[in-house]
């Protein structure tokens, strides 16, 4: 006799990539459950992608009073009140929050609040109760980790930096991935006194180099104080301020030390050891291209396995498990020219191959590029620029990547990942009219 369950998926995590296969298998007639012990939404809409997005556009203000003068306006002085931007940005973040739970609802499936842990490999138990399911998926996501330093305890995180009761009137940012430089922005924008500190030579080590070092540029411009090859050894309180000691023998005093050195898969405290379930050796979820762990009837998508940990990523894989599950369709998730932005200021986009990858991986590339002041800056009397970088095949033609750091980077990188998800080429680049006058003509103008 066949068991019958509770559920046929069980979700634990209703962030980006669980709410999407909750939603989606409950709307094709499977009885679904996702837990989620937090906040509808998950990272990217509570701790991440949209309050992360509100603040960028919060902190840029400063910059557009500026311009605004040269294109006629004039104004009174300006201050800033942190305490509308954070209560606004939670109003909002509520709101959505109440839209992924008419979806849920909507759709059908139940949604269980609560800490879900996995007794076996088809019982989840969530407050006291225990659910079977035929199958579970685990979309748990990430976490902030510190480095193991002497007054770790002092530093925040991301999780914390979104809802202070006080903007601070200096921070201290250590790591130079997106999240560090993100908010080394974010906080410079909004008139905080912001210094960052990288262990590397480079911050944005992952991307173009010379887009990496043109943000760098851009940062030290609006007056972010970078320092490279350089680490905390520990951090200590001193009356109402945090002693920052550094490896090079110096301290820095300042009122906030923001930790952004990486996240690590949650998969604490989930009872994986009543399972096969594997883990990496960074603590990801081991699965195949069907997001199938070591256990057959669990599956894990998102942050907590182990591949880009971005939230259309996270949807995509949504959507090819549940083709797996319930369409019989095996298509995989293609890794390559996913594009991606950094929200720094100035902004970072980019889609394929760096210049560097492109060198590794073909005998022979044609770099093209181009570094101008845009006309917003002309009558805005701003510093920023706008550098544009091509990497194409020479013996194909083919666009093998496109990089730009300026206004509105995320935004055109989007259109120009289309065209090389498509495999155009650099003809068929300079075939395409430009708009005129934008940023993205320059794209299809460049020799
Ligand atoms: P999550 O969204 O993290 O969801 C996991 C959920 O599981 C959480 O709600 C958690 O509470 C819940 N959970 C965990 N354990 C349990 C349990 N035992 N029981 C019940 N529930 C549990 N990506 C972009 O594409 N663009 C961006 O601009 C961007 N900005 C970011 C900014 C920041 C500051 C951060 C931290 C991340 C950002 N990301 C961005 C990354 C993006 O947020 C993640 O890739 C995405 O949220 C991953 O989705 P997920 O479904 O894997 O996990
Ligand atoms: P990242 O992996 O981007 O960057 C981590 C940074 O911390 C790196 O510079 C790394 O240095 C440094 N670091 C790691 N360990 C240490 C250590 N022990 N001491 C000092 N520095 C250290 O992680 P983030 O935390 O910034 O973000 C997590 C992920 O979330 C991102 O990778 C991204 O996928 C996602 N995200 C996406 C965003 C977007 O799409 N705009 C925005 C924010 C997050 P090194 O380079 O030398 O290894």
């Amino acid at each position: 006799m066949t068991e019958s369950f509770d559920f046929d998926l069980l979700v634990i995590g209703a962030g980006s990539g669980g709410v999407r296969t909750a939603r989606v298998a409950a709307s094709k007639g499977k009885r679904v459950a996702i837990a989620e012990v937090s906040d509808l939404g998950g990272t990217c809409v509570n701790v991440g992608c949209v309050p992360k997005k509100l603040f960028v556009y919060a902190s840029q203000f400063p910059e557009l009073f500026h311009a605004s003068q040269g294109y006629g306006w004039q104004q009174q002085a300006h201050s800033f009140d942190w305490n509308i931007l954070r209560d606004n940005k939670t109003a909002e973040i509520s709101r959505l929050n109440g839209i992924y739970e008419k979806l849920l609802n909507t759709s059908g499936a139940t949604i269980i609040q609560g800490r879900a842990k996995i007794e076996a490999p088809q019982r989840v138990s969530i407050n006291g109760v225990v659910y079977s399911a035929e199958k579970i998926l685990i979309a748990t996501g990430g976490w902030p980790i510190i480095p193991d330093i002497p007054g770790k305890e002092l530093a925040i995180t991301s999780n914390e930096i979104f809802s202070l009761d006080k903007l601070p009137k200096t921070v201290v940012i250590v790591g130079g991935g997106y999240i560090a430089v993100e908010f080394a922005g974010i906080l410079n924008g909004l008139g905080v006194e912001t210094e960052l500190i990288y262990r590397g030579n480079q911050v944005l080590k992952s991307f173009d180099k010379d887009c990496a070092v043109k943000v760098t540029q851009g940062m030290i411009d609006k007056g972010v104080n970078i320092k490279l090859n350089t680490n905390v050894t520990s951090i200590s309180k001193r009356q109402h301020e945090l002693a920052v000691c550094l490896d090079n023998g110096k301290t820095i005093t300042t009122d906030m030390v923001l930790y952004a050195t990486g996240r690590i898969a949650n998969t604490e405290g989930l009872g994986l050891e009543h399972t096969a379930v594997e883990l990496s050796s960074n603590k990801a979820i081991v699965v195949d291209n069907n997001y199938r762990t070591n256990e057959p009837s669990i599956y894990a998508i998102g942050d907590v396995i182990d591949r880009v940990q971005l939230t259309p990523v996270a949807i995509k894989q949504a959507m090819v498990l549940i083709n797996h599950l319930y369409a019989e369709n095996n298509t995989a998730v293609d890794y390559t020219n996913i594009p991606t932005a950094v929200f720094s200021q100035p902004e970072l986009a980019t889609v394929g191959l760096t210049e560097e990858q492109a060198k590794q991986q073909y005998n022979d590339i044609l770099v093209y590029q181009s570094d101008f002041k845009p006309m917003f800056e002309t009558l805005g009397q701003g510093s920023e620029r706008t550098f544009i970088k091509m990497v194409v095949d020479k013996s194909t033609n083919r666009v093998l990547g496109c990089h730009m750091v300026g206004h509105h980077a995320a935004e055109i990188i989007q259109g120009i990942a289309i065209a090389i998800k498509a495999g155009a080429t650099k003809s068929q680049f300079d075939d395409t009219i430009g708009i005129h006058p934008s940023t993205a003509e320059e794209f299809v103008t460049l020799k």
